[in-house]
C-alpha cells in the first residue's frame, strides 16, 4: 500500500512509522523546513529551547514505538523526576508538589497548614478516573461500533454516576480538597488541553493521575528528542520525508482519497492521512467536500504568549515546572472565555530545561521558557495586548522572586497566536485543537476517519482523542489500527 502522510507533526511522525513497520510505502510532506510541528526546537545566542511542548508525561507510548522498530527501549532516554512542579503564590507561599506521597503530604501540611489526606485521596479518584475511562475515550475510536462491544464499556457504565460528568472540574475540586490553593492547584490541570475548569467536566480530573501517580519526566536533551528519535525511526524503515513541501489538496476520486498534490505534481496514494488541524484540511485541502457538521464551529482550545528568555543568573529556587498563580483564577478563564483581554495579573509557568540540561544555557544562566494562556487567535490586537502582557508577567516574576527580572534577560524571542497559527497551520493557533470545556468534548471531536471519503485518515491533536503529545501518539495508534483493519 502506498501512504501519503501531509504533515510531520509528532501524531502524523508516529502514524508514518507505524505504517512504514507494517511494510507500506509511506511519504510524509511537510510545509514547513523542519519536523516536529509544535514538537519543536530553536537556539539563539548560547541558549537552547524547546519551542512548544514543556511537559512530557506517558514515556512508554515513545517506547513502544521504540521497541516496534525493533530497538532497544535505551535508545530514548529521560529524566524521572522527584517532583512534578515548584507553586508560588503572591502571598509569599510556595509548594513543592514531589512525586512521593508522603513527601507530598508533608509539604502540603507545612505549606498550607492543611490535613493532606483529601488530596491524597483525591490523587486515588484521578487513578480511578484513568482506569475507568482511558481504555474506552483515548486507546480507540469512539466512532466504530466495534469499541461498544467490550468490557471497557461496561466499566465505564457501572461507574457512570462517579465520573463527574455533570460536574464542573472546579466543583469537584472544591468539593473533594480542603483549602483554596489546592482547588486552584488541581483546577489548572484543565489548561493540559487548553480548556477551562469552570466549564470543563470533573471527569478531566484523570488528568493529574498522569504526573502524581504515574510520573513527570523529561527526554535527555530536550522535548525535541522526542520528535528525533520518532522522525528516526520512520526513516530508518522507509518513510521518505519532503520539507518545504506544502499539500495544496487532497485528491478524491468517486469518494475514495487517490492522493495529494503537492507544488502543482500530483503524488499518487491508496491512503492519505491528515495530520493537519482538521479545520485546515477542511477548509484549504478538500474545499470541494461538506465537512462533518458543526466540526468546523467546535470552541476551539486556548491559545499562548510564549517568551523564550535567556537569564543570565541562576534561580535556585526554580525547577524544571515552575507555576505562579493569579490571585482570581475565576477572573482569568472569564477574560479567556470573552476572548478579549488578558488577565493584568495572569498565571504564569516557567519551563527551565537547563535544571536538568545544563549544556542549554551558558554557565551560570538559564533558558526560560515563560508561557500564559490567551485566547485563540480572533483577530484581537495582539501587537497591543503582547507588551502589556509582558509588563505584567515581568511585575509578577519580579514581585515573587524579588528582584528586577527585566535586566536579566541576555536574548528574547516570542511566539504568539498568530505565529502558532501560521508556523503549523494550527486553526486560530490554538496550542490543542479543540477545547474539552462540554461534557459531550470527547464525542464531538472529529473522528480519526473521514465517513464520507475512502482511505482518508486523520492523526494529530485535533482530531480524536485529543491534543497533547500521548493523545497525539495514542491518535497514531488508533488510526494505523483503524486502516489495517480497513485493508484487511
Ligand atoms: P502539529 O504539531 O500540529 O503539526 C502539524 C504539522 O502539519 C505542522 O508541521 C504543519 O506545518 C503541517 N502541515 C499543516 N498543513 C500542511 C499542509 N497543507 N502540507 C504539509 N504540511 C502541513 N503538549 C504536551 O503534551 N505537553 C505540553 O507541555 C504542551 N505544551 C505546548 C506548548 C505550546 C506552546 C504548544 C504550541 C503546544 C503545546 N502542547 C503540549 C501541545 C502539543 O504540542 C500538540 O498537541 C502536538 O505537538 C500536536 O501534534 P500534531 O500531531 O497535532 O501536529
Amino acid at each position: 500500500m502506498k501512504a501519503v502522510v501531509v504533515g510531520a507533526g509528532i501524531g502524523g511522525l508516529a502514524t508514518a512509522l507505524r505504517l512504514a513497520r507494517e511494510g507500506h510505502e509511506v511519504q510524509v510532506f511537510e510545509q514547513s523546513e523542519s519536523l516536529g510541528g509544535k514538537l519543536n526546537v530553536f537556539s539563539q545566542n548560547g541558549y537552547r529551547f524547546d519551542a512548544g511542548p514543556s511537559l512530557f508525561t506517558l514515556p512508554a507510548l515513545v517506547e513502544e514505538l521504540v521497541e516496534l522498530s525493533g530497538e532497544p527501549r535505551e535508545r530514548f532516554q529521560y529524566h524521572t523526576l522527584d517532583r512534578s512542579c515548584h507553586y508560588f503564590w503572591d502571598d509569599g507561599t510556595q509548594l513543592i508538589a514531589w512525586f512521593d506521597k508522603a513527601k507530598l503530604a508533608v509539604e502540603i501540611k507545612t505549606k498550607l497548614g492543611v490535613d493532606p489526606e483529601p488530596s491524597l485521596k483525591h490523587l486515588a479518584h484521578s487513578a480511578f478516573l484513568y482506569e475507568t475511562t482511558a481504555a474506552l475515550f483515548m486507546e480507540r475510536s469512539l466512532h466504530r461500533a466495534k469499541s461498544y462491544f467490550s468490557k471497557d464499556v461496561l466499566k465505564a457504565l457501572v461507574n457512570v454516576f462517579r465520573l463527574d460528568l455533570t460536574t464542573s472540574m472546579h466543583r469537584a475540586n472544591e468539593r473533594a480538597l480542603n483549602h483554596p490553593k489546592l482547588v486552584q492547584l488541581f483546577d489548572r490541570y484543565a489548561t493540559y488541553n487548553g480548556s477551562d475548569p469552570y466549564r470543563a467536566p470533573g471527569v478531566l480530573n484523570i488528568i493529574p493521575h498522569l504526573e502524581h501517580n504515574i510520573g513527570t519526566f523529561l527526554p535527555k536533551g530536550g522535548m525535541y528528542t522526542i520528535t528525533q528519535t520518532v522522525a528516526e525511526l520512520a526513516q530508518e524503515s522507509g518513510v521518505k520525508f519532503h520539507l518545504n513541501a506544502p499539500v495544496s489538496r487532497i485528491v478524491t476520486e468517486n469518494g475514495r482519497a487517490t492522493g495529494v498534490e503537492v507544488n502543482g505534481s500530483v503524488v499518487p496514494a491508496d491512503t492519505v492521512i491528515s495530520n493537519a488541524d482538521v479545520f485546515t484540511t477542511y477548509r484549504h485541502l478538500l474545499p470541494q467536500e461538506n465537512a462533518p457538521a458543526g466540526v468546523l464551529e467546535r470552541e476551539r482550545s486556548t491559545s499562548a504568549l510564549i517568551f523564550y528568555w535567556g537569564i543570565a543568573q541562576n534561580f535556585p529556587q526554580l525547577h524544571l515546572h515552575n507555576i505562579f498563580f493569579t490571585n482570581d483564577y475565576a477572573h482569568e478563564f472569564a477574560l479567556l472565555k470573552e476572548g478579549k483581554a488578558i488577565s493584568d495579573d495572569p498565571t504564569v509557568y516557567i519551563n527551565i530545561t537547563s535544571k536538568l540540561e545544563p549544556n542549554d544555557a551558558p554557565e551560570g544562566c538559564e533558558n526560560w521558557f515563560v508561557m500564559i494562556n490567551v485566547p485563540a487567535h480572533f483577530e484581537q490586537d495582539w501587537d497591543a495586548l503582547i507588551p502589556k502582557a509582558r509588563t505584567a508577567i515581568l511585575a509578577k516574576l519580579s514581585k515573587v522572586l524579588g528582584m528586577d527580572v527585566e535586566p536579566l534577560i541576555a536574548t528574547e524571542a516570542l511566539l504568539e497566536p498568530r505565529t502558532i497559527e501560521s508556523k503549523t497551520a494550527s486553526h486560530r493557533g490554538a496550542l490543542y485543537g479543540t477545547a474539552s470545556n462540554d461534557r459531550m468534548a470527547a464525542f464531538l471531536r472529529h473522528p480519526n476517519f473521514s465517513s464520507s471519503i475512502k482511505g482518508l485518515y486523520f492523526c494529530g491533536g485535533s482530531v480524536h482523542p485529543g491534543g497533547g503529545i500521548p493523545l497525539c501518539l495514542l491518535s497514531a495508534k488508533i488510526v494505523h489500527e483503524l486502516i489495517e483493519s480497513d485493508h484487511a
